[in-house]
């Protein structure tokens, strides 16, 4: 709530980013940072991450995959034995969807209203979830990480500690790009 308030003070929701007719390039994200004074280089995953979360911005989305895949790349240099490429894509898929979802991921079984409906038509609380989302516990990133890569709980332990330096690292990036707003917003 709070974000979306902060964001829409700088109304980068406003800024139309669409390719534009008449050969004139659009504003990149950088670009729309840069255009509210906001400094982009404070963290550019942690502003991609934002844009995500706030606006559910799909450029946002892949740009940060990119970046988080570099991220994992570093990261995953000390680390003995093979990997396939996949798995640097569950880690960055993994550590976004934490990020960008920190009370928990919207539940898959009712979308998020934390409400079902019985075969007697009859209102319930949703037994999967609480209050339409579904808390972060390894198991669920589990479940998450193995959308991209199918491994067996054991072998996602060993992925594990990458995933949550790269989750940490994200959401130091989020709070970074969060103060810089703040910091901005109190100047002004
Ligand atoms: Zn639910």
């Amino acid at each position: 709530m709070r974000i979306e308030k902060i964001l829409n003070k700088f109304t980068i929701k406003g800024i139309d980013y669409s390719p534009r007719t008449g050969g004139k390039a659009a504003m990149t994200i950088e670009e729309q940072i840069g255009a509210v004074g906001l400094c982009w280089k404070v963290s550019p995953a942690g502003w991609l991450l934002l844009f995500v979360e706030v606006l559910n911005d799909e450029v946002a989305k892949r740009q940060l995959i990119q970046v988080m895949l570099g991220e994992a790349n570093r990261m995953m240099q000390n680390w003995r034995g093979t990997y396939p490429d996949k798995a640097l894509l569950a880690l960055a898929n993994t550590a976004i969807a934490e990020s960008s979802q920190l009370f928990g991921a919207i539940c898959p079984e009712c979308n998020g209203s934390g409400k079902t409906t019985n075969k007697h038509r009859m209102t319930r609380n949703c037994p999967a979830c609480k209050d339409g989302r579904v808390a972060w516990t390894n198991e669920t990133r589990f479940a998450h990480f193995a959308q991209v890569l199918p491994v067996p709980y054991s072998r996602f332990n060993r992925y594990k500690p990458i995933l949550e330096e790269l989750g940490q690292w994200l959401s130091d990036g989020r709070t970074a790009a969060l103060l810089a707003i703040e910091r901005q917003s109190f100047a002004a």
